[in-house]
């Protein structure tokens, strides 16, 4: 397949390396993306995988790394794109984006919306926000799976976030919901082939109200209608070299299982997977009920049933705040600590994936589309 990305040309049975313009800055100069293609010289589907879009998580740009090697291009069926840093001025900041957009970066790519003409009165979308709606064109035309890699927190163990997929109730609905069932069931395929803990993002309304369906993958799956898992690979500042491999396997269990690679899949050994039994959601949990000093009991990777204690509570000399215990309201297992231990009240300490009883396929609210 004929693939080129910026200076990045696909050739049957080579890895080749080149860059992609994302923005020009006003006084010189650019910020490009560093493209990695690791083309096959047989056909097969194109999976994208990219890495570094939040600039103080550096697993995945590791993985990238480890993952395209000769050897999987000798085995490989189609191609494999890669870009370790999706955002260059913020990883080399150690920030979560870059210092000429405001906000989360992660929360740009197109929502499918029609396209509104612009209030003179009001900031038009920023430079970056165009960049990734440029980019997105060509994961759109080209990809047909995709992995975004990013990292939670320090010390959480690996997951896979699963994004909602969302249907249109228009005069198609029935086709619509068809095919984002079948979409929502090759995301079941791809969590199960990848190995690792499984996350379900927030429910429909708190998902579409935290902007969850403008990230890279909600996109690629509500937009692009392209399967896509993000994957978050434990402490992003000193990567886990454990979950650094496990991840890279994971990522060829994935193209085994699209008929990408031969063989049989790599037992995923070097990290806890945690499966209650239940489908899980992510929720911050352990609200202080009072200002306090924290020492967390629960470890990430715990199951955990309602009542089973999270942390104590001190003062700053140590004695016992309150009930001196902070017990779980919930039943599942521990993603993180929340970083600090310097509370004030009502402050998470712990992300919790939490029992999921919602859907994973819903519909759009009536209102979305609406110009
Ligand atoms: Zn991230």
């Amino acid at each position: 397949m004929n693939i080129t990305l910026g200076t990045c040309l696909a050739r049957p049975g080579e890895i080749t390396y080149g860059e992609y313009e994302l923005i020009k800055h006003p006084i010189s100069g650019q910020d490009r993306l560093p493209i990695i293609i690791a083309q096959g010289t047989r056909d097969g589907p194109t999976f994208w995988v990219t890495a570094g879009i939040h600039g103080l998580e550096h697993a995945g740009l590791q993985v990238i790394h480890r993952l395209v090697t000769p050897e999987l291009v000798r085995d490989l069926r189609g191609t494999l794109v890669a870009i370790p840093a999706l955002s260059p001025t913020g990883l080399q900041m150690a920030q979560r984006g870059p210092y000429y957009h405001d906000g989360d970066p992660n929360r740009l790519f197109p929502d499918g919306k029609p396209q509104k003409s612009l209030d003179p009165d009001k900031t038009p979308p920023s430079v970056l926000e165009e960049a990734y709606a440029q980019l997105f064109e060509h994961l759109k035309a080209t990809a047909n799976l995709y992995f975004d890699l990013h990292c939670a927190a320090t010390n959480s163990i690996t997951f896979v976030f699963r994004d909602r997929v969302l249907y249109r109730k228009d005069e198609n609905e029935a086709h619509n919901r068809a095919e984002a069932e079948a979409i929502d069931a090759r995301l079941a395929a791809m969590c199960a082939a990848y190995g690792h803990s499984v996350v379900n993002e927030f429910p429909v309304e708190k998902y579409l109200d935290e902007k969850l369906h403008r990230s890279t993958t909600s996109a690629a799956i509500n937009v692009a209608h392209v399967p896509a898992l993000t994957a978050e690979l434990g402490t992003g500042h000193m990567p886990d070299p454990g979950i650094v491999r496990a991840c890279a396997a994971g990522l060829r269990n994935v193209m085994r299982w699209a008929g990408m690679l031969p063989g049989e899949m790599e037992p995923i050994t070097d990290i806890k997977v945690v499966n209650p039994g239940f489908p899980c959601r992510r929720r911050s949990v352990g609200r202080v009920p009072q200002a306090c000093i924290v020492h967390h009991r629960a470890q990430p990777g715990d199951l955990i049933k309602v009542g089973d204690p999270l942390c104590e509570m001190r003062d700053i000399w140590g004695r016992q705040v309150g009930e001196g215990v902070l017990r779980s309201e919930y039943d599942g297992w521990i993603i993180s600590r929340t970083h600090g231990i310097v509370r004030y009240p009502h402050e998470a300490t712990f992300s919790m994936a939490i029992r999921d009883e919602s859907a994973t396929v819903g519909p759009y609210p009536d209102d979305y589309f609406k110009v």
